[in-house]
């Protein structure tokens, strides 16, 4: 049976995220892209490129203006009955609609998923991600979010179909408004590198040093939840339990204790670079290199050396 896959995007551009997820779907069946929203022809055609699409549905009307869940939802609903796998990103999207999806359809979502190993057999983290569970769902219909930073992107090139599906769904919250980060800088859940600061930076002008570093080596930026608590970075870069779960090649912690509820956000880093004054705070005695010294001098020092 198919798949059917809702595609995270900001109205204007697919997330990366949709393309891991597309990967990730492909092993269940043959995999059907929705696109939700309003305007959102440009997103179609990018989703259309995805390696492994058989075809991308297109719902577009006022309703799904804001992507808010229950129509989302409802619209899931509906397109429901030939598919054997409703799956979206664990991202924002796609964590309100698949738990109301599930209502509606009296089944049970997998949520969290990190890997696949057949139709019903799913891997998810409990525990804060201190230990792996493998579910096997005797549901008929399977739900479920996926962590994107678990799987490799799908690939580009391909001309999928584009149809419009019937997108009549009730809007029953009202859009006001939408506060969007612009910001050249990789996004956090799925970038290669990234470079987070804690606390310990005192001030958010200091914590500018972390967004310095961060451009040089062309990375996201990531914060502690203290960090953001006292103000110095945005909610949307706090990694963690409570944040992003993030899975970089590199990731370089500055300043940053390890805190249980942070490392549950970076276990899928393949690299730890730590830089502490304290050689026994928890993150440097994981840190494949752990650089003791003070972050005011060794950080600077690190920006000045890489320009060079
Ligand atoms: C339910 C719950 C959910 C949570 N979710 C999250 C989450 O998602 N993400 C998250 O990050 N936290 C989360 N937390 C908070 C978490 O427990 C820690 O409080 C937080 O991660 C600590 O952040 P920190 O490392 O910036 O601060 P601290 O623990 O205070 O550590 C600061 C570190 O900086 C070092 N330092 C200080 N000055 C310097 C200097 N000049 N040079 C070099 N090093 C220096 C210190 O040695 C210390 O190791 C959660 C907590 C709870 C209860």
């Amino acid at each position: 049976m198919a798949v059917l896959v809702l595609a995270e995007h900001d109205f204007g551009a697919l997330s990366a995220s949709t393309a891991r997820i597309v990967a990730a779907a492909e092993q269940l069946g043959p995999v059907d892209l929705l696109v939700a929203g309003q305007g959102v022809e440009a997103v179609a055609a990018e989703a259309a490129k995805l390696a492994g699409v058989e075809k991308v549905l297109v719902a577009d009307s006022a309703a799904l203006s804001s992507l808010s869940p229950e129509p989302v939802a409802a619209l899931l609903a509906r397109l429901a009955e030939p598919y054997s796998h409703i799956v979206a990103a664990a991202a924002a999207t796609g964590r309100d609609a698949i738990p109301r999806l599930a209502a509606r359809l009296d089944l049970m979502p997998v949520t969290d998923v990190v890997a696949i190993h057949g139709p019903t057999r799913f891997d998810r983290p409990i525990y804060a991600g201190n230990a792996i569970e493998t579910v096997s769902s005797g549901q008929a219909k399977q739900l479920l979010t996926i962590r994107a930073s678990a799987f490799r992107p799908a690939a580009s090139g391909n001309n999928a179909p584009i149809n419009p599906v019937d997108a009549d769904v009730a809007a029953v919250a009202r859009f006001l408004a939408a506060h969007r980060t612009e910001s050249d800088l990789p996004e956090l859940s799925t970038a290669q590198v990234v470079v987070a600061g804690g606390v310990s930076f005192g001030s958010a002008e200091k914590f500018a040093l972390v967004s310095e570093l961060a451009k040089v080596l062309g990375a996201a930026v990531g914060a502690t939840r203290a960090a953001v608590d006292a103000g110095y970075a945005p909610n949307d870069w706090q990694v963690g339990q409570t944040g992003k779960i993030i899975a970089p090649d590199l990731y370089i912690a500055i300043g940053i204790s390890g805190a249980l509820q942070h490392l549950a956000g970076i276990q899928g880093a393949k690299k730890i670079i730590a830089i502490n004054k304290d050689p026994e705070a928890p993150l440097m005695k994981i840190a494949d290199i752990a650089l003791v010294g003070d972050l005011f001098e060794v950080v600077p020092e690190l920006i000045a050396g890489l320009k060079r």
